[in-house]
């Protein structure tokens, strides 16, 4: 079969860092164009917007949409009209409802859309599930805390509101807890941090459950300088399972079970590929209805104003 002719749609920080490369490295996906007003690559075919791109652009089959949540929608929109495939970065969107009529339009036209949530395909997480499927869970604790200034520079979407601030990160932890734990979460308390000049909070704590009353806490936080933390530390009967490098380490039982580089794009162009072959959707929107409810539910507090 030919290879899928994919266009990345804004080409910024994490298309340059794992989309191009992971596009490069997996089979049956073929880099073939760029849509980016200010951004473009050496010998592929370039489109200042997506528009340009579709109405007078070079062969493609499918999109992936590496702008930010705020525009996501409406890109997506126009590539399933015009009949191709789209790949979604995550967060999926800026508001949850917001996909429901693209669920329906990539039905109708027989596209696949895929929200990716790479966290997922990080090396150690289906290890994680596997190992907690057999074990009673007593609690669960999130640390997600990292440097803003580091992997956020100049990003002044992320502080807008649809943005997230801190749940950007913070919703790749959700992705994961909503994957090794096999039963339905939900929102019981939070408490949003805003910068006095920002419109999205630059940290937050999460209080979880589930219907049986599993504790579930989650500290998000961009202002941690030195050593970053992207760990799950789950108590169990087996004793603590903790999940490391924002997936990559499994300590379970005592024993190290996974240590191991991730390679989490490879695995969601994989995916793609297997869903775009029949034309499925794969759409799981449970991380950002948590994030919502956190919004729903938080108690805002405003603190030191955030300069870049
Ligand atoms: P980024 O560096 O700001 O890149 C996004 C690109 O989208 C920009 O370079 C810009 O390119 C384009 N863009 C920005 N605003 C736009 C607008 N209003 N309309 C159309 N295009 C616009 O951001 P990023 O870090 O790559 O993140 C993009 C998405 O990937 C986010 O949803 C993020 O959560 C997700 N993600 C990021 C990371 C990471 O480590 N950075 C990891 C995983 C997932 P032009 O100016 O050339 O159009």
């Amino acid at each position: 079969m030919s290879p899928i002719r994919i266009a990345i749609v804004g080409f910024g920080k994490i298309a340059r860092d794992q989309h191009v490369p992971a596009i490069a490295a997996t089979d049956g996906v073929s880099l073939a164009a760029v849509a980016s007003r200010n951004a473009s690559l050496p010998d592929v075919p370039h489109f200042a917007t997506i528009e340009q791109l579709l109405r007078d652009g070079t062969p493609i089959d499918a999109v992936a949409l590496c702008t930010p949540p705020q525009v996501r929608r409406s890109q997506a929109a126009a590539a399933l009209e015009a009949g191709k495939h789209v790949m979604l970065e995550k967060p999926p969107g800026a508001s949850v409802a917001e996909l429901d009529p693209l669920i329906a339009q990539a039905a109708h036209a027989g596209r696949t859309l895929f929200a990716t949530w790479h966290s997922r395909f990080a090396p150690a997480v289906e290890p994680a599930r596997r190992w907690l499927a057999s074990r009673r869970i007593s609690s669960v604790t999130i640390n997600w805390k990292e440097d803003v200034r580091v992997w956020h520079p100049g990003q002044g979407w992320i502080w807008e509101p649809g943005g997230l601030g801190v749940f950007d990160p913070g919703i790749n932890a959700l992705s994961i807890l909503t994957r090794i734990l096999p039963q339905p979460l939900f929102v019981t308390a939070a408490e949003l941090s805003f910068p006095a000049n920002r419109e999205a909070p630059i940290a937050a704590q999460l209080s979880m459950t589930d219907a049986a009353g599993l504790p579930i806490t989650a500290e998000f936080d961009f202002r941690q300088t030195g050593p970053q933390s992207w760990d799950i530390l789950i108590e169990t009967d087996g004793g603590p399972l903790k999940l490391s490098g924002g997936g990559a380490r499994l300590i379970a039982g005592g024993e190290v079970l996974v240590d191991a580089e991730a390679e989490e794009y490879r695995g969601l162009y994989r995916r793609f590929v297997e869903l775009t072959a029949t034309g499925t959707s794969d759409v799981d929107l449970t991380p950002l209805r948590l994030v919502a409810d956190a919004f729903m539910l938080g108690r805002r507090r405003i603190v030191a104003a955030f300069e870049e």
